[in-house]
């Protein structure tokens, strides 16, 4: 293997594919640069493998295409793509050896008996596996098989990789050796890479961009930093972290709006550029955890600082975390909000049923519209 493959260019566009009355997967389109490695990151069921199977060419889409470089690949049989695949269960065929597996795909495209031998050799030792050639499945670990099946996805040079979940039988300590095992190759190899997990954090090391599959849809392709700064709906801003949602109507004045809640103090928020939401329309809030500021309550009416927003509450729990302290707080309308507040900024004499004041720059309150069954059920 040469580490100068020309990377793979690829790019899927409007694919789609029903099985019978399901909808595995609904008008997914996104375009890798060459050298990427985009994670598809998904509840079970989303449609993340039939994605992976209709790049790979296992499955055909029922419509929409895949290009790689200037090629239209769709039509073209699986061998023929120059894609590279991992599975979840290695897929090693049990009665050859490691080196015989890794040397399938070279066979299956005529490569000659001493090249195959040298490629083979090659492919063993970029996974670290260097004198296991002769043994056969069963006589390897699942970290070890698991780098097998790699070497043979690898050993043919394509310029794309696909992976799915190809953690997922192993435990936490192999998980996180293969990880960097795969981040290492991945560097040295250049090789574009899309894989597919449904672990946030493995999404969160690994990937230069994540794509969030929800119901056979992307909802947002990002950087980690981009899904989670600025989430483009509730749905990315949910399933990336915590978050605290406050539902209204939105009160939008100039560069400064309100979110209007039946039964709690106005939430204030920045608008930078034209506001996406119509004034009067129903808008969420979404403020992170870590954004906010949790102070005992001081006499008298509380007045924000300018630029921030308050809320008043009660404490009904304080959960020490060691690195930070996570505060639930009960609001006036019967809903929580959370807040996790540094070790050096807290201040470990407030407990529970302290009356306190949770404060946030309005800066940090992500305005959203409200999510489609919401706005049906209200209007
Ligand atoms: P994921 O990999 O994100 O868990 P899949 O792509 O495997 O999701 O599946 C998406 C949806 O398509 C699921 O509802 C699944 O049950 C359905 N599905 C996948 N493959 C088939 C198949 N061969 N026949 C029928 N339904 C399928
Ligand atoms: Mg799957």
């Amino acid at each position: 293997m040469t580490t100068t493959r020309s990377a793979g260019h690829l790019e899927v566009r409007g694919i789609a594919k029903r099985y019978d009355k399901v909808s595995a997967v609904d008008d997914v389109s996104f375009r890798m640069a060459p050298g990427e490695f985009l994670t598809l990151l998904g509840a079970s069921g989303s449609g993340k493998t039939t994605t992976l199977k209709i790049i790979a060419g296992f499955e055909a889409p029922d419509s929409g295409e895949v290009w790689l470089g200037e090629q239209p690949i769709t039509q073209l049989p699986a061998h023929r793509r120059n894609i590279g695949v991992v599975f979840q269960n290695y897929a090693l065929f049990p009665h050859l050896t490691a080196a015989e597996n890794i040397a399938f795909p070279l066979r299956v495209r005529g490569i000659g008996k001493a090249e195959r031998a040298k490629r083979v050799r090659h492919a063993l030792a970029t996974v670290r596996l260097e004198g296991t050639g002769d043994r056969y499945p069963r006589q390897l670990s699942g970290g070890q098989q698991q780098r097998v099946a790699l070497a043979r996805a690898l050993v043919f040079e394509p310029q794309v990789l696909l992976m799915d979940e190809p953690m997922g039988a192993l435990d936490k300590r192999l998980r996180e050796a293969l990880q960097l095992e795969i981040m290492r190759i991945h560097r040295e190899l250049g090789i574009t890479i899309c894989y597919v997990t449904h672990d946030q954090e493995e999404a969160l090391v690994m990937s230069d961009r994540i794509a969030i599959y929800d119901d056979g849809r992307i909802r947002q392709v990002g950087t980690a930093e981009e899904l989670y700064e600025l989430p483009e709906s509730v749905f990315v801003a949910e399933f990336m972290g915590e978050s605290n949602v406050f539902h209204g109507t939105l009160d939008g004045k100039g560069k400064v709006g309100r979110l209007i809640a039946p039964r709690r103090p106005p939430i204030t928020v920045s608008i930078d550029g034209p506001c996406p939401i119509g004034d009067g329309a129903d808008a969420v809030v979404v403020v992170r955890p870590e954004r906010i500021r949790v102070l005992r309550r001081r006499r008298g009416d509380s007045e924000p600082e300018p630029g921030r927003n308050i809320l008043t509450g009660v404490v009904q729990d304080v959960i020490y975390l060691g690195s930070d302290r996570r505060y639930l707080v009960a609001l006036p309308d019967g809903s929580t909000c959370q807040a996790r507040v540094g070790a050096a900024h807290a201040d470990p004499g407030i407990g529970r049923g302290d009356h306190v004041e949770l404060t946030w720059d309005r800066a940090d309150a992500i305005l959203l519209e409200a999510p489609a069954a919401e706005r049906e059920a209200t209007s």
